[in-house]
């Protein structure tokens, strides 16, 4: 117990050097629309931390401490202000990017300031909020519904998308789902892993994707990883896929090369 609490004063202390030393980098993964010739229709960003010394880490190493301290809050700001920075430079060269979306912790999200705080981020970085998209677990979304409800009805106000993430995990009431004010619903891996063998998630996406389908939302499916799973969730009218199987997180540099070489074939 005194280790795991030595360890962690530690690991607090090289996280916050880490932010002062610009250690964190934004990763992006894209999401395919496989009904359309699997274009690059989304960019979600993920945080990295690469440190000198440990080398890359990832969300996992940190992520938990960081929500325990609030240290996330800070994580959560600097990886907005870089991924809207980073789509403003795109677009000022005339890269044709798709939006980008944005992990959003509910420490985050519960501060009182945090729409001011993104109203001036935007400002700051001349990032238009259709730019971007906000991604809410849905488990945050059911700690208090009501007050989730305020801060989603003031996100889509400012002009950007929401989607709910890890769908499926967090045991939103259906009737709950109705009163919320999104866009998108993001599917969690453990039900699309092994989706074309096992009946049980076959069962569990096909009511998602109805539901969502007839409420107007968007429907992506995460963590796809083989085509026979693909195939069987474009089957069932699931087209928006993000996945290894199409494209792992990747540097902005590398994710740019990308893009422009699909649009070179284009032509
Ligand atoms: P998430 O939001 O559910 O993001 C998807 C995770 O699944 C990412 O892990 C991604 O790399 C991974 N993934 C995508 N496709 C596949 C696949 O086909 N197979 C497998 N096995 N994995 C796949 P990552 O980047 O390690 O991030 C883990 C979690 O950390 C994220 O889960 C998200 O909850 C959190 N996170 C990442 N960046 C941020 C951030 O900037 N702020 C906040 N608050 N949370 C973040
Ligand atoms: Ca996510
Ligand atoms: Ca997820």
């Amino acid at each position: 117990m005194a280790r795991k609490i030595q360890q962690n004063v530690i690991l607090e202390t090289q996280l916050y050097n880490a932010l002062d030393k610009h250690e964190f980098k934004v990763f992006y993964q894209a999401q395919v629309d496989t009904s359309n010739n699997n274009n690059i229709v989304g960019l979600e960003a993920l945080v990295r931390w690469i440190s000198p010394e440990l080398g890359m880490k990832y969300p996992n190493y940190f992520l938990p401490l960081s929500e325990m301290t609030g240290f996330i809050v800070l994580i959560d700001y600097y990886v907005l202000r870089e991924g809207m920075k980073q789509i403003v430079e795109w677009k000022k060269n005339n890269f044709n990017v798709p939006r980008i979306s944005f992990n959003i912790s509910s420490r985050h999200l519960k501060e009182k300031i945090f729409i001011e705080k993104l109203k001036n981020l935007l400002h700051e970085t001349s990032c238009r909020a259709e730019w971007i998209e906000l991604e809410i677990t849905e488990s945050h979304v059911m700690e208090d519904l009501d007050e989730a409800i305020d801060i989603l009805i003031a996100l889509r106000k400012l002009g950007l998308t929401v989607a709910i993430d890890d769908f499926g995990t967090g045991y939103t009431s259906l009737a709950y789902l109705e009163k919320l004010p999104i866009d998108k619903l993001k599917i969690d891996k453990l039900f699309v892993t092994d989706i074309d063998k096992k009946k049980i998630n076959q069962s569990i996406v096909k009511a998602i994707i109805d539901i969502g389908k007839s409420m107007g939302l968007k429907i992506i499916a995460e963590g796809v990883e083989t085509s026979k799973e693909k195939t069987y969730l474009l089957d069932i009218g699931c087209h928006l896929i993000q996945g290894y199987l199409y494209y792992k997180p990747m540097p902005a540099g590398e994710i740019i090369k990308e893009l422009k070489r699909i649009k070179d074939d284009t032509f």
